[in-house]
């Protein structure tokens, strides 16, 4: 079969190397002029397998006025005159019921620890050389409230699989030395042993050198329209001419969302911007070793060898991809702040990127109600934590076998 997969972030390199190894022909056809280069490029690094409770929960309901007020909370919701941000917005809102959240915990969290398994494999298998780690990630909390309620959450996720310590504040402090210096502002927090970090760009440009041979990668083309005849795709229209194949993949993040309402669905996938700020580090730099969540911020850490990752905000209704610098200053003073002995070399690198959201955060993986259309979209704010795991997910379905995860429900169809 000639698969041909839209889109070279690390979901559509992933799907390109599961589908590669089940022996397909595979083109990847990816718009920019290189692989991973949007929102895969320099996202929070952390492979959170364990933290993957909805962002559409009861306890974000109260907050909603802060969100729609505030400038600087950590997530900003701008009303836009956009009939498609309402539709998510109000879908969201719908969906902040615990039985929702609940069951968003329970898919994700499936769905997080196949791809962790998934990516080991894949890691020893390739020898991939990426910045990976598994240093584990510590959420720190500043007040005992929110720290209870993790707790409640991670007594329940244990029921499934997860395992964590709670840590008091000189725990967190045995665990991660760098929080010496702000102790006081930490109440203890939560630390998960089996979690991950690594750089995304970097494993998206391996997997592009370890499948360069077999596999054909059209760069600067985009795809424009799929062309349906009956329940087919018949042709995909792209800036460099029409292309066919035998099955046809959205894998194409945020672009997804046009190519699947032209295809006669809609997977509800808008953009929830956020920055990252990378450090360089020095011989005299304190900075943390595993990763570590500053809940109370919702700013996250992780260490890539010699360079920190910084990475937070979620704004809802800033779909460019411009770097605001007001948001961009608050994120820097809040990990300066955190971590003041930082001493980096020079100026931390700065990006913005557009996470493709849906409004449960849960993505769609398989079959559309095009025959040959398949999708793998919709990963939000945790693309590269379950880029693999949906990937294989993916290929099980695209082959007919019984998918890895059996009751899953990222479908639509
Ligand atoms: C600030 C921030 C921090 C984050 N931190 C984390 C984290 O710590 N851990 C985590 O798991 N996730 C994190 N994420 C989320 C993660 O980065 C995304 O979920 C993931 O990168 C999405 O990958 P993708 O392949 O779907 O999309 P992308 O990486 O955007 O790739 C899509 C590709 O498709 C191409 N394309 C689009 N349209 C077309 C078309 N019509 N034709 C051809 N090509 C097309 C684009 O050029 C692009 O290269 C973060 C995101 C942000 C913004």
């Amino acid at each position: 079969m000639h698969a041909l997969v839209i889109g070279a972030g690390i979901i559509g390199m992933t799907t390109a190397y599961y589908l590669r190894r089940e022996g397909h022909d595979v083109t990847v056809v990816e718009a920019g002029e290189g692989v991973g280069l949007e929102t895969s490029k320099a996202n929070g690094a952390q492979l959170s397998y364990n933290f993957v409770a909805p962002l559409a929960d009861p306890a974000v309901l109260p907050k909603l006025p802060l969100w729609l007020t505030d400038k600087d909370a950590p997530l900003h919701f701008q009303l836009r005159a956009d009939p498609a941000q309402w539709r998510w917005g109000l879908s969201f809102l719908r969906l902040c019921r615990s039985g929702a959240a609940r069951q968003g915990t329970i898919d994700l969290l499936e769905l997080g620890l196949h791809s962790r398994a998934k990516l080991h494999e894949l890691m020893q298998r390739e020898a991939i050389d990426c910045d990976f780690a598994s240093t584990g990630k510590l959420l720190v909390y500043g007040d005992a409230a929110g720290l209870a309620s993790a707790q409640r959450q991670m007594e329940f996720q244990k029921t499934l699989g997860s395992d964590y310590l709670v840590l008091d504040r000189q725990g967190c402090i045995d665990k991660e030395s760098s929080l010496a210096s702000q102790a006081e502002k930490i109440v203890g927090g939560i630390f998960m042993p089996d979690e991950d970090s690594a750089d995304c760009f970097k494993l998206c440009r391996q997997l592009h050198r370890r499948l360069a041979g077999d596999v054909r990668f059209l760069f600067g083309t985009r795809v424009s329209r799929l062309r349906r005849r009956g329940r087919r795709i018949v042709v995909a229209e792209t800036s460099a001419g029409p292309l066919e194949a035998d099955a046809y993949v959205i894998a194409n993040g945020l672009g997804a969302q046009q190519l699947a309402r032209q295809a006669g669905f809609n997977p509800h996938i808008h953009a929830l911007k956020g920055y990252s700020l990378t450090y360089d580090l020095t011989e005299v730099s304190v900075a943390p070793m595993c990763s570590v969540s500053d809940i109370a911020t919702k700013v996250v850490y992780a260490r890539l060898g010699n360079r920190l990752r910084v990475a937070g905000m979620v704004d809802v209704g800033d779909n460019a991809a411009e770097i605001r610098s007001r948001r961009v200053d608050l994120l820097r003073r809040q990990a300066e702040a955190l971590f003041p002995q930082l001493a980096p070399a020079g100026e931390p690198q700065v990006w913005a990127g557009l996470r493709p959201a849906r409004p449960s955060s849960t993505p769609v993986i398989g079959a559309t109600p095009c025959d040959n259309l398949w999708i793998n979209a919709g990963h939000g704010s945790l693309g590269f934590t379950l880029a693999a795991g949906s990937a294989a997910l993916l290929s099980d379905r695209m082959a007919g076998r019984p998918p890895s995860i059996p009751r899953h429900k990222f479908i639509v169809h």
